[in-house]
């Protein structure tokens, strides 16, 4: 797979009244015809999501959504679905139609970005209408023509300068760490839960991140650790899958710092310092405690699956309680969220950022902490304060 991630590509969408020509401009900006385009108002009824590279910036994931503007039942599920994709967006692009500029949505639609700080464009569409009064009281909005491809290139010249600007150095795990030079150990299980022939998504993302930051890393077995370690000269950091965390902190001494890929995870897409706070709300769960589990994809559950299995047993086991849990595996978050004592969340590999960011201000709101699976998994095993260290809190 050559591809950027979708979770670790900037994520640019299109907002704009239904007919604001969103999808012409989505289309215009990819170079392709991937959205349908047409007169009749809202065709786009679910978002489109496509991989880009905006050059010289780098991968972006470009979406359209259904217009906003339209108060029928079906105009307000467009909305709904519209609002989750403000959820992910890092940066927004407004589309207005030059002949018929509804200011009001406009102000509406920026101040939910600015509620959200989400810096956005101001991109009026079909510019060959325009009289000319639009760009006088919007001075810094750009002007498409599809029919010009330079206003095209105007805009994506745009885009990269603002991107560049805004864009959060949301993909490191451990560049900001370590110095270059120094070594980890990587410590990846292969037991009956590591995929065939592959190492998981969080794991190669840290490798590459350690040979981008030129930090040595060394790949063991759990079963191979306590070998490699006498045979290096120097450790600087032990970061193991969450799973064998009681195994490997019981291995590496002390003078050695120890963490898992989860919180590597976790530090990067969210706020690592509350989702580690949340974890101590366990000491206040009682019988009959409603636990959700959150988990941003869908994948095969085996029986020995983190978050319906082995997170479940450990932590009735450790309170000592009747706890229930429940489960919700989408890109979306539910919005019952005060029905629960606590939310425990996957690492969130396959969203980004900003995604992780809101679920965390969502439960926030519904005054419910949140914590993840790998800081849970430290946590009850004692070695939530060693694996913090690295992370200097
Ligand atoms: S469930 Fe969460 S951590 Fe696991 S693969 Fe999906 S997004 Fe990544």
């Amino acid at each position: 797979m050559k591809e950027t991630p979708i979770a670790f590509r900037t994520h640019v969408s299109i907002f704009g009244n239904t007919n604001a020509g969103k999808s012409t401009l989505f289309n215009l900006l990819l170079g392709q015809d991937m959205a349908i385009v047409s007169d009749v108002k809202g065709t786009t009824t679910d978002p489109i999501t496509k991989a880009m590279e905006l050059l010289p910036y780098g991968p972006i994931a470009l979406t359209d959504t259904a217009g906003l503007g339209d108060a029928t039942a079906i105009g307000g599920k467009r909305a709904e679905k519209t609002q989750k994709v403000l959820n992910k967006t890092d940066y927004a692009i407004y589309a207005a139609d030059s002949s018929d500029f509804d200011e009001s949505a406009y102000q509406e639609a920026k101040n939910a970005f600015d509620k959200k700080k989400i810096r956005h464009t101001l991109v009026f569409t079909k510019s060959d209408l325009s009289d000319g009064s639009l760009s006088l009281k919007h001075p810094d909005a750009i002007f498409v023509s599809s029919n010009d491809e330079a206003s095209i290139e105007k805009l994506r010249k745009h885009l990269v300068s603002e991107l560049t600007a805004v864009a959060p150095d949301e993909n490191t795990m451990i560049g900001d760490l370590l110095p270059a030079g120094s070594t980890v150990v990587l410590v990846i299980p292969i037991d009956s839960e590591a995929p065939k022939g592959r190492i998981i998504l969080p794991q190669v993302q840290f490798l590459r991140d350690c040979l981008d930051h030129g930090i040595k890393a060394v790949c063991v077995r759990d079963t191979e650790l306590e070998e490699t370690l006498k045979e290096l000269r120097k450790v600087d950091l032990v970061v193991t899958d969450s799973q064998a965390f009681k195994f490997v902190s019981s291995v590496v001494p002390d003078s050695i710092k120890l963490t898992s890929f989860s919180m590597m995870m976790a530090k990067m897409k969210g706020d690592l310092k509350k989702l580690a706070r949340g974890a101590y709300a366990i000491e206040t769960l009682k019988d009959g405690s409603k636990i959700l589990m959150a988990e941003a994809c869908t994948h095969n559950v085996s029986h020995e699956d983190i978050g319906r299995v082995k997170i479940p047993a450990l932590l009735r086991k450790y309170t000592g309680k009747q706890l229930e849990f429940d489960y919700y595996v989408h890109h979306d978050f539910p919005k019952n969220l005060s029905d629960y004592s606590l939310v425990i969340h996957c690492g969130g590999c396959m969203i980004n950022s900003r995604s992780m960011l809101n679920r965390i201000d969502f439960c926030e709101e519904a005054g419910v902490p949140i914590t993840n699976y790998g800081v849970v998994l430290a946590y009850v095993n004692g070695i939530l304060d060693r694996s913090k260290t690295i992370f200097g809190f």
